[in-house]
C-alpha cells in the first residue's frame, strides 16, 4: 500500500504478517486498517542521575497494540536494541496472543533502550522509577498491565509496584505481573510457560500424533524455558536427547540425564562433561528426532536449514524462531509447527491468573495454578485444532491467527469500532 513512507503510525511488519491471514480469511480493508496500526504509542525521556553525579537520558517505549479485549498486556525489555518498530510487532503478536488463550486482555510491549550490566542496582532502580512516573497515566490494573520480558525480573516488578502504589495513593499490586510472591507474585509463575508449552505437546502427541511413547526431543536453549520444559517432558517420560545454549550443546541419543545435569549446572553456564558427546546449535536443530523445540532466539530456522529439519513436530517456545521462507518449506516437508503464541502462552495465562489473584486479594496454591493453567491453553489448543479441521487449512500458524484475529475482530464490531 501507498500510504507505507507517510503513515508513522503504521505497523508494517504485522501488516506483512497479516497478509497470510487476509489470503485465507478475506480481511475488509477497514479490518486490515484496524489490525495494521498500534492504538497508542508512548515514546519517553526517562532522566537519571547517574551514581556519579551525572545526569543520563534514556529512551523509553510502550506500544499498546490492541484493547478490545480488555486492559493491554506485555512485558518490558531492557536492552540497548529496544526499537520501536520490534516493540510494535511484539504488542500485535501479544495482542494475538491473549486473544488466542481467551483471557480478557488485549496486548501491549515495551522497553528502554538501556544495557542494564551497565548500570548499578541504584541506577537501575531509578531508571525504572523514572519510567513509571513518565507513563502512569497509561497503565493500571484496567488499562494496561506491564510484565518481565528480556533482562527485566522480579525485582525490577517491585520497584514497579511501589513506585506506581506511592503515585495513585493506594497498594496496587495488579499494576503488573511477576512480582515477587510476597508482593504479590502467583504460585507457578516461574513454571508457567514451560509448563504450559508441555500441556500443548502432550495433547497434540496423544490426539494427533502417529507416535504417543518415549519421543525423543532436542531442546535449543538451555535458560528459564528450556531448562524448565527438558525437565517436565524428562519427567513425563520423554526421551531429552540434546540441549544446548549459547556456548554449544550435548547430545546422547539414549537420553540426558535431565535431573542429574540441571543439579549438577547449578554453579557453571558450561554443560559438564559425561552426559553426551559436544555439538553445536546448527546440528541440534537438524538432528533426527521426533520434537524440536526451539527456546532461545528468533529467526533460528531460516530458508538455510529448513529443509534438513529432520524433526516431525516443532514447538516454538522462543517467540517467532521460524522465518516466513522456513515456514513454507517446513510445510511442504510435512514438519508440524506448533506456533509461539500458542506454545509459549503458558506465561501470560498465569500472569492473568496472578491478576485475578490480585483482584481478589486470595492466593492459591500451585496445584490450582497449575490446573486452571492446563484448562486454559488446552480449551486454546482445541479450538485451534477444531479450527484447522473445519477450514481445512495446512498449518497450526494460520489456525491459530484467524482465531486469534476474529476474536479481536468480533470484540471490535461488538463494541462498535467496526461496522
Ligand atoms: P533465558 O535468557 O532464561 O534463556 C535463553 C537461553 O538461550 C540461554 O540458555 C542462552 O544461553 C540460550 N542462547 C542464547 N543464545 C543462543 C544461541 N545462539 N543458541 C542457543 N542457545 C542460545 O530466556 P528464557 O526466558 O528462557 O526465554 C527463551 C525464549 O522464550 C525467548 O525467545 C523468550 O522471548 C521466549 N519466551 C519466554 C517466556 C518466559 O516466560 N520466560 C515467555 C514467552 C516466550
Amino acid at each position: 500500500m501507498d500510504h507505507k513512507k507517510e503513515d508513522k503510525n503504521i505497523c508494517i511488519n504485522c501488516e506483512e504478517r497479516l497478509t497470510d491471514i487476509h489470503n485465507l480469511h478475506n480481511l475488509t480493508k477497514e479490518e486490515q486498517e484496524l489490525l495494521n496500526r498500534p492504538k497508542r504509542v508512548l515514546t519517553v525521556s526517562i532522566p537519571v542521575r547517574m551514581d556519579d553525579g551525572e545526569v543520563k537520558v534514556f529512551n523509553g517505549y510502550r506500544v499498546q497494540y490492541n484493547n478490545a479485549l480488555g486492559p493491554t498486556k506485555g512485558g518490558i525489555r531492557y536492552h540497548e536494541d529496544v526499537d520501536l518498530e520490534e516493540v510494535k510487532v511484539l504488542a500485535f503478536l501479544m495482542s494475538l496472543k491473549t486473544a488466542l488463550a481467551g483471557i480478557p486482555f488485549g496486548g501491549a510491549k515495551g522497553g528502554i533502550e538501556v544495557n542494564p550490566d551497565e548500570l548499578s542496582k541504584g541506577e537501575l532502580e531509578r531508571l525504572t522509577r523514572g519510567f513509571v512516573k513518565e507513563i502512569y497515566k497509561f497503565i493500571g490494573p484496567h488499562l494496561d498491565i506491564p510484565a518481565p520480558d528480556v533482562n527485566t525480573n522480579a525485582q525490577i516488578m517491585a520497584w514497579f509496584v511501589d513506585e506506581y502504589s506511592d503515585i495513585v495513593g493506594e497498594f496496587t499490586p495488579g499494576v503488573v505481573t511477576g512480582k515477587p510472591l510476597i508482593l504479590g507474585g502467583s504460585e507457578g509463575r516461574e513454571l508457567a510457560t514451560s509448563l504450559g508449552g508441555a500441556f500443548v505437546l502432550k495433547r497434540f502427541v496423544e490426539n494427533f500424533g502417529d507416535k504417543k511413547e518415549n519421543l525423543s526431543v532436542a531442546i535449543q536453549g538451555f535458560g528459564n524455558v528450556g531448562m524448565n520444559i527438558a525437565k517436565i517432558l524428562d519427567d513425563w517420560g520423554y526421551k531429552v536427547v540434546a540441549v544446548s545454549n549459547s556456548r554449544g550443546g550435548i547430545f546422547d541419543q539414549n537420553g540426558i540425564n535431565i535431573k542429574d545435569l540441571i543439579e549438577k549446572m547449578a554453579d557453571t553456564r558450561d554443560f559438564p562433561s559425561g552426559f553426551g558427546k559436544e555439538i553445536s546449535n546448527d546440528d541440534l536443530l537438524l538432528l533426527d528426532v521426533d520434537v524440536l523445540i526451539p527456546a532461545a532466539l528468533s529467526n533460528q530456522i531460516t530458508k538455510d536449514n529448513a529443509d534438513e529439519i529432520k524433526a516431525k513436530i516443532i514447538l516454538e517456545m522462543a517467540n517467532a524462531p521460524i522465518t516466513k521462507e522456513a515456514d513454507q518449506i517446513l510445510e511442504k516437508n510435512n514438519v508440524e509447527v506448533i506456533p509461539d503464541i500458542l506454545a509459549n502462552a503458558g506465561g501470560v495465562i498465569v500472569s492473568y491468573l496472578e491478576w485475578v489473584q490480585n483482584s481478589e486479594n486470595y492466593y492459591w496454591k500451585e496445584k490450582e495454578v497449575n490446573e486452571k493453567l492446563k484448562e486454559i491453553i488446552e480449551s486454546a489448543f482445541d479450538k485451534v485444532m477444531n479450527l484447522r479441521k473445519e477450514k481445512d487449512l495446512n498449518n497450526i500458524r494460520n489456525a491459530s491467527y484467524i482465531l486469534a484475529v476474529n476474536r479481536i475482530l468480533e470484540a471490535e464490531r461488538l463494541r462498535g469500532t467496526l461496522g
